[in-house]
């Protein structure tokens, strides 16, 4: 029997999603066993340009070469998963949307660079059967996803906001010790490793559709953030002007 065909691929971002999903070994083995990895520049020499069952993609559209890229990957994959935050919102490369003279500030002198003047998500451009936001994935999601596809199940989306995952770990909310955390308006799914470690969220995940904003904007400049800090930590992820799950 033919194995289902699985490809990765990556565009502008730091590859840490790919680095975090390889943390998975052993784990990853098994799934590997039961498909045929066609492309995955991270693990192998040679890779394959051909039609794939599922397809992962990295990394947010910053120049023309990636509209091509995601445009040829999307014709040839049955599935087409939006991989991590860039892929999904933008995520830190897209900060520049919202910032004049960062070439400068990297290199030290105006440059003239081949990039796109607005950093995209994947699905401003092609169709995405799911957005497995984070900064980075969590690796967990990615393997469920993996699982679900390969049994004919289309995976869900997690539609509930980072504080479910703290009730049902039993962590202790961190604004009741006075720590301002960005999870009740931040997509669920990670599993809300950070305020289990006593470190606020910081919306890795993107915007909840239909977060409550101006409450809050209110629990944060209670806990004494400013408008102006308030503003950068509702942007820092989703500066694309695309909220994944909301532009549904
Ligand atoms: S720590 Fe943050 S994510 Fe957890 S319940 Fe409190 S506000 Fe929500
Ligand atoms: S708790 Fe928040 S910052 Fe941490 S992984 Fe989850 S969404 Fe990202």
């Amino acid at each position: 029997m033919m194995k289902p065909k699985v490809a990765f691929f990556g565009m502008t971002s730091c590859k840490g999603c790919y680095f975090q999903f390889l943390l998975l070994g052993e784990m990853l083995t098994n799934v590997f066993r039961s498909v045929e990895i066609s492309h995955f520049w991270m693990l192998k020499e040679q890779n394959r340009d051909e039609k794939y069952d599922i397809a992962f993609m990295d990394g947010a559209v910053s120049s023309k070469s990636n509209i091509e890229k995601v445009k040829r990957i999307r014709k040839n994959s049955r599935y087409l998963i939006a991989f991590g935050t860039c892929a999904c919102l933008g995520g830190i490369p897209a900060i520049r949307n919202s910032r004049r003279g960062y070439h400068e500030m990297v290199y030290g002198r105006p440059v003239k660079h081949p990039s796109l003047d607005e950093v995209t998500p994947v699905d401003r451009h092609v169709k995405v059967d799911y957005r497995m936001e984070g900064c980075p994935i969590n690796e967990q999601e990615a393997l469920r996803v993996i699982r679900d596809l390969l049994i004919g199940k289309r995976p869900r989306e997690p539609d509930y906001p980072v504080c479910v995952e703290c009730k049902k770990a039993e962590t202790r909310c961190l604004f009741k010790d006075g720590v301002p955390c960005m999870g009740p308006v931040t997509n669920g799914g990670c599993g809300a490793p950070c305020p289990a470690s006593r470190t606020a969220c910081d919306g890795c995940r993107g915007p909840l559709p239909d977060a409550n904003w101006g409450s809050e904007a209110d629990l944060l400049s209670e806990h004494g953030i400013s408008r102006e800090e308030i503003k950068s930590m509702f942007s820092k992820y989703n500066t694309s002007k695309t909220s994944g799950r909301a532009s549904k």
